[in-house]
């Protein structure tokens, strides 16, 4: 299929399901002529993957939790499809005792984790992603407004994700000399499976869509498409940055 992304290889990590922001990328990336390589966490994660993911599709066990693992994910995808033009990382993960109460409740250990998956986890993506990245390539996260406002429940998760902000910045940075850009999306509330991990989450996805200028919040189409012009060659002007596409929720 020919679109803004013809000709371009591209690999998305974090479909859980078909609520996943991820599945959205999916759907956008594909719909724009890319081809698409997915990892994911677990074996529970590729059983439902192959529920609805087309065979033909490339899929390649990634866990972010050990950075050997993301080298060989990214070692392993070199080996069957060759170099590749850009990643979408659309993980996180939280204990959920830390997604409820207050910040002072959260362990050093539950901490380190959240970063660890949340935020390490996409230097170490960089780092053995652009070894097999072509000149020009694009790299983009997903955020959430919970890194500058101190939102309900989002506690440790809200601090992941300005270190998530901030490590995009770094990375923009770094791999300008590889011309690879590097950008955040910053997603509007949408129920997934992680958001599910987050007291009260549906009060959270609530306060989104009545913050949405218009009332009705994003869907994961919407985040997709703005996905697929920032993997496109029509984003050059944009590196290191985070793009809110939330329909105007953080504005209110
Ligand atoms: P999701 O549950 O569909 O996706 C989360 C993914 O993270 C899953 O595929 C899971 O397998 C993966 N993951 C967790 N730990 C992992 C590990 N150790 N190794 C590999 N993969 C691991 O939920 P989602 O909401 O689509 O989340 C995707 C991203 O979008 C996250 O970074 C999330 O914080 C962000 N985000 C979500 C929202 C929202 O409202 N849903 C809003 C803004 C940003």
């Amino acid at each position: 299929m020919s679109g803004i992304l013809s000709g371009k290889k591209i690999v998305i990590m974090g479909v859980a399901n078909k609520r996943s922001l991820a599945y959205g990328c999916f759907q956008a990336l594909e719909e724009q002529g890319a081809e698409i390589i997915l990892t994911y966490q677990n074996d529970r994660m590729l059983k439902s993957l192959n529920r609805f993911i087309d065979e033909g599709i490339t899929k390649i066990p990634c866990d972010v939790s050990k950075p050997e693992n993301v080298q060989t994910a990214f070692d392993q995808i070199h080996e069957q499809v060759g170099n590749i033009d850009g990643l979408i990382h659309a993980i996180a993960y939280a204990d959920p005792e830390d997604l409820q109460g207050e910040t002072t409740d959260a362990s050093l250990e539950s901490f380190n984790k959240a970063q660890s998956i949340s935020v390490y986890s996409l230097i170490s993506v960089a780092k053995y992603g652009r070894q097999i990245m072509n000149e020009g390539g694009s790299i983009v996260t997903l955020t959430y407004m919970g890194s500058e406002r101190a939102i309900p429940n989002y506690n440790i998760m809200g601090i992941a994700k300005a270190g998530l902000e901030a490590s995009v910045r770094y990375l923009a940075r770094d791999l300008a000399s590889q011309n690879i850009r590097v950008n955040a999306i910053s997603a509007g509330a949408v129920k997934t499976l992680a958001v599910t991990g987050v007291k009260d989450y549906s009060k959270l996805i609530e306060l989104s869509n009545e913050r949405a200028v218009n009332g009705v919040g994003v869907t994961i189409q919407e985040v997709g498409n703005t996905a697929a012009f920032l993997m496109s060659d029509l984003s050059t002007g944009l590196d290191g940055d985070t793009i809110y596409v939330d329909k105007g929720t953080h504005l209110i």
